[in-house]
C-alpha cells in the first residue's frame, strides 16, 4: 500500500519522462524511415548497376573522371528533403563536389554547377 500516493516531486518526474519518450518517439519515428532508405542505398552500392556505374569513373556533377574508389553515392534529392534511394535519384559524384553539395548553400550550390558547365 501507500504506492497509490506518491510524492507529489515523483509524480512530476513521472511526467517528465513520458513527455521525452513522447518527443523521442516523434524522432524515432522520422529516423526509421531514413534508416530504410539509408538502408536502400546501402544495398544499392553492392549492387552490379552500382559497380557499373562507378566504373565509368564520371562524376554526375563536375563531369571529370575519377577512380571508382574515388566515387561516393550521392543524393540528387537529399533524404533530408524528401528524396528516396531510388536509382533515379542516386549519383556518382567525386568527393570534392559532394563536400560543396554538403557545405553549400542550395542557391550557392547552382550558381557552381553553372561555373562547371562554362567552364566546359
Ligand atoms: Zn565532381
Amino acid at each position: 500500500m501507500g504506492k497509490k500516493d506518491e510524492p507529489g516531486w515523483k509524480q512530476e518526474r513521472k511526467r517528465n519522462r513520458q513527455l521525452k519518450e513522447s518527443v523521442s518517439g516523434f524522432s524515432d519515428s522520422t529516423g526509421s524511415t531514413f534508416a530504410v532508405e539509408k538502408q536502400k542505398a546501402r544495398d544499392l552500392r553492392n549492387s552490379s548497376w552500382w559497380k557499373k556505374k562507378i566504373s565509368e569513373g564520371k562524376c554526375y556533377y563536375c563531369g571529370k573522371n575519377f577512380h571508382p574508389s574515388e566515387l561516393t553515392m550521392d543524393h540528387k534529392i537529399p533524404l533530408a528533403r524528401g528524396g528516396k534511394s531510388e536509382r533515379i535519384n542516386l549519383v556518382a559524384a567525386c568527393k570534392e563536389c559532394n563536400n560543396k553539395k554538403k557545405y553549400l548553400l542550395p542557391v550557392e550550390w547552382e550558381e557552381y554547377l553553372e561555373n562547371i558547365k562554362k567552364s566546359d
